[in-house]
C-alpha cells in the first residue's frame, strides 16, 4: 500500500503541491488528475524519491521511500527514459540488473513481454530505430520487468494506436491482479473512467475533489437526460431545473439540476411521441471541467 501523507513542495514562492494526502491499496488503480501545471509530476517525483518534499511523508508498505525500495517502483512517463543507442535487449538487461534481477530472469521476462506486445523479433533492434509507439512499449516493459509493487503511469498511452492501447490496458489489469498498486495520470478522462476506482483532483497543488469515482458521480447532483422525440427545444428549456438543452442530430441532451427534475421533464413532454428517454450519470470529463472551473473562480 502506498501512503502519501500531507506532502507539500514549493519552488521559490510557488506552492506546487499543497498538503496532499491519499492512499493507494494493493491492487488498486488510483487516478491523479489535474490541469497542466497542477502538480502531478512534482507529486510523482516525490513518490519516486527523486525530489524531497518540504513537508509530509510517503511510505510504501510501511517503509519510507528511499534508495532501498525504489526498485519496487516502476514508472512510465511522458519523457521517455530510454537509452536510445542500445538495443532493446541491452536496455532491458541494463534496467533489469539495476533492479536486482539476474540476466537470465530479464531474458525470460523480455521474451514474455515482447511476445505479448506482438514484437517478438525486436530484441536486437536499436531503440532509436523503433517507432514512438514501440518505444513506449519498451518503456513499459522496462518499468514492469521486475513486477514492481507500485507502478506510476503518466500518460502511458501517448503515441499508441488503438490496438496497442488495448494490449497495454490488458497488461495493466494483469499487474493489478498481481496486487500491484497503480497510480494513473491522464488528461483523457475516458481512460480514467475505465481504469480508476478512486481519484484525487488537483488544482494549484491542492486536492479539491477525492474519493471513489462512483461516489463522486453520485454526489455530483447534475445529471443528463437523453431524449429522442418530436418536441421543440423550447419545450424543454422552459422546465424548472433544466440547466441547458443541446440539440444533436438524433436527440436532445438535457442537463438538469438534480434527480428531482426528472419527473417534471417527463411530465412536460409525455404528450409528444417519445422514442427514447434515458437518465445518464455525468461523465468525469464534465465533473472535471466544472470542479476545476469553480476552484479557479475562487
Ligand atoms: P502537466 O500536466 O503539464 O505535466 P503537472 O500537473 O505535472 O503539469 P508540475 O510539473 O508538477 O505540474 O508543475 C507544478 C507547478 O510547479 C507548475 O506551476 C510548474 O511550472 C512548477 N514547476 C515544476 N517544476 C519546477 C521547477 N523545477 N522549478 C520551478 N517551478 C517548477
Amino acid at each position: 500500500m502506498l501512503k502519501v501523507e500531507h506532502i507539500s513542495k514549493s519552488y521559490g514562492s510557488l506552492k506546487a503541491v499543497d498538503d496532499l494526502s491519499f492512499t493507494v491499496q494493493d491492487g488498486e488503480i488510483f487516478g491523479l488528475l489535474g490541469e497542466n501545471g497542477a502538480g502531478k509530476t512534482t507529486t510523482f517525483r516525490i513518490i519516486m524519491g527523486l525530489l524531497d518534499a518540504d513537508e509530509g511523508s510517503v511510505t510504501l508498505n510501511g517503509k519510507k521511500i528511499d534508495y532501498s525500495i525504489t526498485d519496487q517502483i516502476g514508472f512510465v512517463t511522458e519523457e521517455r527514459s530510454l537509452l536510445l543507442k542500445m538495443t532493446v535487449k541491452e536496455q532491458l538487461i541494463f534496467y533489469g540488473v539495476l533492479k536486482g534481477m539476474s540476466e537470465e530472469e530479464v531474458l525470460k521476462e523480455m521474451d514474455h513481454w515482447l511476445e505479448r506486445f506482438e514484437i517478438p523479433d525486436y530484441k536486437d533492434r536499436k531503440i532509436k530505430e523503433l517507432s514512438k509507439g514501440n518505444q513506449q512499449k519498451i518503456q513499459f516493459i522496462s518499468a514492469v520487468l521486475n513486477h514492481p509493487k507500485l507502478l506510476i503511469l503518466d500518460e502511458p498511452f501517448t503515441g499508441l494506436d488503438p490496438i496497442n492501447v488495448q494490449l497495454l490496458k490488458e497488461a495493466v489489469w494483469d499487474l493489478q491482479k498481481e496486487g500491484c498498486s497503480i497510480i494513473f495520470s491522464s488528461h483523457q478522462m475516458e481512460h480514467i473512467e475505465l481504469f480508476c476506482e478512486k481519484l484525487v483532483l488537483l488544482v494549484h497543488g491542492k486536492s479539491i475533489l477525492e474519493g471513489y469515482v462512483k461516489d463522486i458521480k453520485h454526489d455530483y447532483a447534475k445529471k443528463n437526460i437523453l431524449i429522442q422525440g418530436d418536441m421543440k427545444k423550447s419545450d424543454l428549456e422552459k422546465i424548472d431545473g433544466v440547466i441547458s438543452v443541446v440539440k444533436e442530430p438524433q436527440d436532445y441532451q438535457v442537463k438538469i439540476k438534480n434527480d428531482e427534475v426528472v419527473p417534471h421533464v417527463f411530465e412536460a413532454i409525455k404528450k409528444y411521441k417519445i422514442r427514447k428517454f434515458v437518465v445518464e450519470e455525468p461523465t468525469l470529463n464534465e465533473i472535471f471541467i466544472a470542479k476545476v472551473g469553480e476552484a479557479n473562480e475562487k
